[in-house]
Formats: C-alpha cells, sequence, structure tokens
C-alpha cells in the first residue's frame, strides 16, 4: 500500500478506502470499529465496546482485548471487511519498539509490562501499532477533528483524570522518555494540599479534572466547616473521585453575592454532580466550577506562551460543565497569555469518542507506509512513526 508519509491527515485523504480495525483501551472500558479511511473523513462501522474490568488485573484484560478483538475481526468478515491491520490506542506508556505497556497507573493494576502489541499480532496475523489514548486523542483531532491543519496545536483531555498532547509540526511530540503531553502535572496553587495521581502535590489535574472538581469541593467545605475535616480528609488522597456513599456532613454558605444561604454537603460524588448543582443555581457549586475553570486557563495560557500554537483544543467531559466553566477558562487564560497568545482560539475537540479510534488508524497506516506495508506484520506493530510516542493520562 502506497501511502504518502506527509502530514496525518493529509496522508489518508484521496486514497482508495482501506479499513482498519481500531481498539480504545481505557480503565472502564474497551472500545473497537472499523475505521475506514479515504475520503475527506473517515467512516466508523461495526462499533462496539465492553468491559475493562480492571481489577482482574493486566493479563485478563489482555485476554480480554485479544477476544474483543477477534470477535471484531469476524463481525469484519461477515461484513466483507479486511483490515489493513490494528491500531490501538492505549491507557499507559507505551513501549514504542513492540507496542508492550512501559507503564500504568493503579486504574489498571497489572497493566504495565503487558505484551498488548504482540499478543494482538499473534492471535490476529495481522500488523498492529499501538500508541498512548491521549496521543491517539490527539492525532485523530489533529488529522481530521478540531485541529486540522495546525501544524503547532495543544491538546488537553480532561475528563475524570487529565491528559494531553503537544502536536509540533503537524505530529504528537513524544519526548526523551514517551512521557511529553502529562500536563495534567504542572503546578498550580489552587490545588496545594492535594496530592496527585503522580505522587506529587499541587497539580492542575487534582482541581481540573472531572474528579478534580469533587476534590474542589471538599477542599473549599472543609475550610467551610473545620469540624468535617476531622474524619479524615480523604479528598487529600489522590484516589479520591468523590464520595462514594451520600454524606451526612454539611455546611453553610453564604455568597459574597448576597444571594439565601446553601446548606450543602461537605463531598459530592463527583464532577457531575458539581456541574449538576451549578445548574441548579447553587452559587457554590459554581464557584468551584469557574475557579476550577480559571485554573486551567491558567495553565493552558502558560503552556501556550511555551509553544505559541495555531489552535488549543479541549476535549473530556469537563467541557461540557457549563457557562461557569468556561467563563472561567477564558478569563483564566486571557490574564495569563502574552499580548501574542491572547488571540489562540481554545476550541472543542470535534471527534468526541471517536478521535483516540481515528488517531490509531491513522498511526497504523502511518506505520504501514514508513515500514513497507507487511514488515510491520513481521515486526510486531514496531512502530518507527514519531507518534508511537507516550503520556499517561
Ligand atoms: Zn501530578
Amino acid at each position: 500500500m502506497a501511502l504518502d508519509t506527509g502530514a496525518h491527515g493529509e496522508a489518508t485523504r484521496g486514497m482508495d478506502p482501506v479499513p482498519v480495525l481500531t481498539l480504545d483501551i481505557g480503565g472502564t472500558k474497551i472500545a473497537g470499529a472499523i475505521v475506514t479511511f479515504g475520503g475527506n473523513k473517515p467512516t466508523i462501522s461495526l462499533a462496539s465496546s465492553t468491559p475493562t474490568r480492571a481489577d482482574r488485573g493486566g493479563a485478563q484484560v489482555l485476554a480480554t482485548i485479544v477476544d474483543f478483538a477477534g470477535s471484531l475481526l469476524h463481525d469484519a468478515a461477515r461484513a466483507g471487511v479486511t483490515p489493513a491491520g490494528i491500531g490501538v490506542s492505549s491507557a499507559g506508556v507505551i513501549r514504542a519498539e513492540d507496542g508492550s505497556i512501559a507503564s500504568a497507573t493503579d486504574t489498571m493494576p497489572g497493566w504495565a509490562s503487558q505484551p498488548l502489541g504482540e499478543a494482538l499480532r499473534q492471535a490476529s496475523g495481522l500488523p498492529v501499532a499501538v500508541l498512548n489514548d491521549v496521543h491517539g486523542h490527539a492525532l485523530g483531532e489533529v488529522s481530521y477533528g478540531a485541529a486540522t491543519g495546525a501544524s503547532t496545536a495543544l491538546v488537553f483531555a480532561v475528563g475524570t483524570g487529565m491528559g494531553g498532547a503537544a502536536v509540533i509540526n503537524g505530529t504528537v511530540h513524544h519526548g526523551a522518555r514517551g512521557v511529553s503531553g502529562h500536563f495534567g502535572h504542572l503546578f498550580h496553587p489552587l490545588a496545594a494540599g492535594l496530592i496527585c495521581s503522580c505522587g506529587r502535590e499541587s497539580h492542575i489535574e487534582s482541581v481540573a479534572s472531572g474528579s478534580g472538581l469533587a476534590r474542589l469541593w471538599a477542599k473549599r467545605a472543609a475550610a467551610l466547616a473545620p469540624e468535617s475535616a476531622s474524619i479524615g480528609a480523604p479528598w487529600r488522597a489522590a484516589t479520591y473521585t468523590g464520595a462514594l456513599e451520600p454524606v451526612s456532613e454539611t455546611f453553610v454558605y453564604q455568597s459574597a453575592g448576597g444571594a439565601a444561604a446553601e446548606t450543602l454537603p461537605t463531598q459530592v460524588s463527583g464532577g457531575g454532580e458539581v456541574a449538576q448543582r451549578a445548574a441548579a443555581g447553587s452559587s457554590f457549586a459554581t464557584a468551584v466550577i469557574h475557579d476550577s475553570g480559571v485554573a486551567l486557563g491558567e495553565v493552558v495560557a502558560s503552556l501556550a506562551n511555551c509553544l505559541d500554537p495555531d489552535v488549543v483544543v479541549l476535549s473530556g467531559s469537563v467541557v461540557g460543565a457549563g457557562p461557569a466553566w468556561r467563563q472561567g477558562l477564558e478569563a483564566g487564560f486571557a490574564e495569563t497569555a502574552m499580548t501574542p497568545i491572547a488571540s489562540t482560539p481554545l476550541v472543542e475537540g470535534s471527534l468526541g469518542g471517536n478521535a483516540p479510534l481515528i488517531g490509531a488508524g491513522v498511526h497504523l497506516l502511518h506505520s504501514l507506509s514508513t515500514q513497507g506495508g507487511a514488515d510491520a506484520s513481521a515486526q510486531g506493530g514496531t512502530d518507527a512513526c514519531s507518534e508511537a510516542s507516550l503520556g499517561q493520562p
């Protein structure tokens, strides 16, 4: 298959239709689809998903993935579709040489060291290319989504956790160790006292992610109701995503704006509840969301000052947190961005959950083009492409 090896989006436009089996492996679910390239936009078919059940351990998760891919290949064959290979976006830092998992967080115990690329290649006989899921997301958006055509872009994925990717010269930057893109681990004082998923303190993820909204809620509630802090302040821990059970402790919030006082729980179930309470008129919830947005805007602008992107793309559930979040984001960005940077567009990702699948397919096709097709299979998905890179949400 002769493919242009230029910018990724251009590489797949205008060629004969090429279907790719794509997978997106996360801590909660494994998604898959056939992504067919060749037109202006890739088309997606046979989309399905299955629970990851990460608690069963890495080896079981890998077996689930191989079974799931086999089932998708079976469906594709019945539909008369022959995929050119398997492109995978996966949680974890990916080892570029063989598509195995170099490291992973505690959300997927035992996932580190699993031979993901090799297992899929052996089971399917197809070429396989693996990249980190957030890098796959960014590659999708820069190839066919909100950052199409951008030479330099910053992509922020702000969901339960927070990840990102820097696109430089049209390709995802991976850094010396493949760890580039950990934008959730930028310092921000709003996160003081909160332990980050990386084990450090005061990182933006702890207040800007979906679980971060719940942590910021609890942190502020504890400041207003000091007696509730005596129950152990679970929200300081990196593993805290919100209260598992409704809490009985409450506090009273009186906004400076003179609105009626609110009696609120000291902990909420997650970022979704914060957004719901803000939408229902809670001044406290609105302030939490606004201030989280400001903090994120400040770190987005700080990075933009460094890299001067054509565009900043923001994706993930937090993007839907409501107008207070957007207003905060824009205010934080405006106050921190240097004058020439201030006009940088802040746009929402346009591919949604399909971004990592499309990015995985682009990555597979690029690896085939740079390795001469069948060689990619013989080398077990080894990938010379710069996007084999990594990063960890
Ligand atoms: Zn961190």
